[in-house]
């Protein structure tokens, strides 16, 4: 037993004592085997914080750790999608397995436990790392669930030849999502209209990367909310990115967000991608940060959520498998709160995944992160940010760590 561990009582229970939580309550939380007991309220001051276990709803595992093999490319989106697009021909089953992987020991350290990957599917055949991370998920069932979206063009997906066909291949698995990347298409309204049809025919959640740049005429997802709103589908159709948002007129801005409100269309929003890649250009100081308004966003009724989108490859070099990391960058390139918005990245994205909120209560189960500090700004304020992992009522903390498992000894 490590010397901080709970202490014991003679009916079994352990207390953590002084545990804030992200609704400002103090309490001793106090656990039965693998269950939350009780909380009540805490004698003390608080001492550390308790939060769930965090999930990561937009993630990229088929090109993860792919950075250095595949270098930057051109400075922003198009050229971190040739880069990629090159490094294709080494995306063996066995090289995606191994990068993946690493991601996810990563992330299972962090204590994360649910994570939505896109994977591309660029042509008409089912990619390779489809596959390869659907084997993955059922590998890992029972540590972290993932869940495949396709990542689509939108002029392949909304091709009345070929997307039906790719919507057979993805309603065929379990727990998969169908998407499209959106941006500024001919015929964007006729080809989503497909897309929609689609998911109604095979009920299949929809995952959208949409408006990914700082032309305000990128207005994808007005057309998305619009036919979530047509086919009741509510709860079901997350939209990433929208950075144009960002860069359209408020009143523009605050109108789309109050018919996502209404309609059910929820919002990832990308802080780590978006600022490395938007506004990019060769030896010029950015200006725009390109991060959809999460403020407005929220105070409109929309449910946002934060992910960190790629980590370590030509779209994004760096970043990690922690949503803690995650809240941390956005905390100063969004200016939130981050106490305020521990939603965004745990309970809030489980729910669209279709898992247990995981909210911290008595009778639920005794899984969630405690830091040790009294409040959020010291908690993240070091980017190693310390933590221990429990997972029904045992702790399973270890170091977090970047290292390459094939590094040689000294
Ligand atoms: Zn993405």
């Amino acid at each position: 037993m490590r010397p901080d561990a709970p202490p014991v009582a003679p009916d079994g229970r352990q207390t953590l004592a002084g545990v804030a939580l992200a609704d400002g309550r103090v309490v001793d939380l106090q656990l039965d085997g693998s269950r939350i007991a009780a909380m009540p309220a805490a004698a003390g001051p608080a001492r550390r914080l308790a939060l769930p276990l965090p999930v990561d709803p937009h993630l990229h595992l088929d090109k993860t750790h792919t950075a250095g093999r595949a270098g930057r490319g051109a400075p922003g989106l198009f050229g971190a999608i040739e880069a990629t697009r090159a490094d294709k021909v080494h995306w063996t089953a066995a090289d995606i397995r191994a990068r993946a992987g690493r991601a996810l020991a990563e992330a299972e350290t962090a204590g994360m436990r649910g994570v939505r990957t896109h994977v591309d599917w660029e042509d008409a055949g089912e990619p390779r790392a489809w596959g390869v991370l659907g084997a993955m998920a059922r590998e890992w069932r029972g540590r972290i669930t993932i869940q495949r979206a396709a990542l689509c063009p939108l002029d392949l997906i909304g091709d009345p030849a070929l997307g039906p066909d790719i919507a057979v291949r993805v309603a065929e698995c379990e727990d998969a999502v169908l998407g499209a990347f959106v941006y500024r298409n001919d015929a964007l309204h006729d080809k989503l209209a497909r897309v929609f049809a689609l998911a109604e025919r095979h009920a299949l959640p929809l995952d959208f990367h949409v408006d990914e740049g700082l032309d305000p005429e990128a207005r994808g997802i007005e057309t998305i909310i619009e036919l979530t709103a047509r086919h009741g589908m509510a709860g079901r159709v997350l939209c990433g990115h929208a950075c144009s948002l960002s860069v359209r007129p408020a009143p523009e801005a605050a109108a789309v967000l109050a018919r996502a409100a209404e309609a059910g269309v929820g919002l990832c929003a990308l802080p780590t991608t978006n600022t490395w890649l938007q506004d990019a250009a060769p030896g010029r100081t950015p200006r725009l940060r390109g991060i959809a308004p999460l403020h407005e966003a929220r105070a409109a009724g929309v449910e946002v959520m934060l992910g960190a989108d790629n980590v370590a490859d030509p779209f994004y070099p760096y970043g990690a498998y922690d949503p803690l990391d995650v809240l941390r960058q956005a905390a100063w390139a969004a200016h939130l709160e981050p106490g305020a918005w521990i939603d965004a990245v745990t309970t809030t994205p489980a729910r669209w995944l279709g898992l247990d909120a995981g909210t911290l209560e008595p009778g639920a189960p005794a899984d969630f992160l405690l830091l040790p500090a009294p409040g959020w700004d010291e908690a993240l304020r070091h980017p190693c940010i310390s933590r221990r992992v429990f997972r029904a009522g045992h702790e399973t903390s270890a170091p977090l760590t970047n290292a390459l498992t094939d590094e040689a000894p000294l």
